[in-house]
């Protein structure tokens, strides 16, 4: 129970990553907002509470706080997992694509940042994980818009830390960067594409996929007491494929 008694929200908590670290904050006895485009899945309960949000609108983060505020009384935890891609070259790349990734990825955790921090000043601290990527560190073809956006995340965490840190330092914000790893929406693209599958695993060096569950734990402990010295920090969940 490594969350009691602690209150967090996370975005894009209705699959892969976001639903793992909803269902682990739970287990570890966390209350949770699980907060998505989408919250037809999830199911309310003592310890849940599904909030629609599109992390893109400022608005909508504003209602989300006080939701969280609302349900229980304080807030604790912010993960920002809520991502998307746009992949294919630059030249092909419309502007519009490229806004949308930039304002789901970057202008969401910014907003999620800024509207989460006062909530938590009012409960006196807390702990920010934003869910960056590898490629946030190293770039792969044609994905220059995650690429940008995650790199974006990898710096926006460690100035936010610095700023939390000259705040009192009762705000931790660090980063996890997840490589390959097996979600609902990367694993059937590669059940279709066994070549792809082959290529991934020969290039991440433990052979092998990451799962949600993996990346999960890193949030975890983050977000926990646990890493009380752990601010703009970077851990890199992929199997050594950076290394
Ligand atoms: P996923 O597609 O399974 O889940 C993403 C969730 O975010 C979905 O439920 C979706 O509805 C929600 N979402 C999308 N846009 C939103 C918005 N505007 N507002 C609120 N919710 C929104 O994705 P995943 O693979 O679990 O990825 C989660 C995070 O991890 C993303 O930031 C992604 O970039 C990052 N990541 C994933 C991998 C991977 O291999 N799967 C690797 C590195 C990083």
């Amino acid at each position: 129970m490594r969350l009691q008694g602690k209150v967090a929200l996370v975005t894009g908590a209705a699959s892969g990553i976001g639903l793992a670290t909803t269902r682990r904050f739970v287990a570890e006895g966390a209350r949770v907002i699980a907060a998505d485009l989408n919250v037809d899945g999830l199911e309310t309960s003592g310890s849940l509470r599904p909030f629609r949000l599109d992390v893109a609108q400022e608005d909508q983060w504003v209602a989300a706080i006080a939701a969280a505020l609302d349900a229980f009384g304080r807030l604790d935890i912010l993960v920002n997992n809520a991502g998307i891609g746009a992949p294919g070259p630059i030249v092909e790349l419309s502007l519009a694509d490229w806004r949308k990734v930039m304002a789901v990825n970057l202008d969401g955790v910014f907003l999620g940042i800024k509207h989460a921090v006062p909530a938590m000043e009012r409960s006196g601290g807390g702990s920010i994980v934003n869910i960056a990527s590898m490629l946030g560190h190293v770039a792969t073809v044609n994905a220059s818009a995650y690429c940008a956006s995650k790199g974006g995340v990898a710096l926006l965490t460690k100035a936010a830390a610095l700023e939390m840190a000259a705040a009192g330092g009762r705000i931790r914000v660090n980063s996890v960067h997840p490589g390959f790893i097996e979600t609902p929406m990367l694993g059937d693209r590669l059940r279709a594409d066994p070549a792809r599958r082959a290529l991934i695993t020969g290039q991440t060096p433990v052979g092998r996929l990451g799962t949600v569950e993996e990346v999960a734990a890193a949030v975890l402990y983050l977000a926990s007491d646990e890493a009380g010295f752990t601010t703009g920090s970077a851990l890199v969940v992929d199997g050594g494929y950076t290394a």
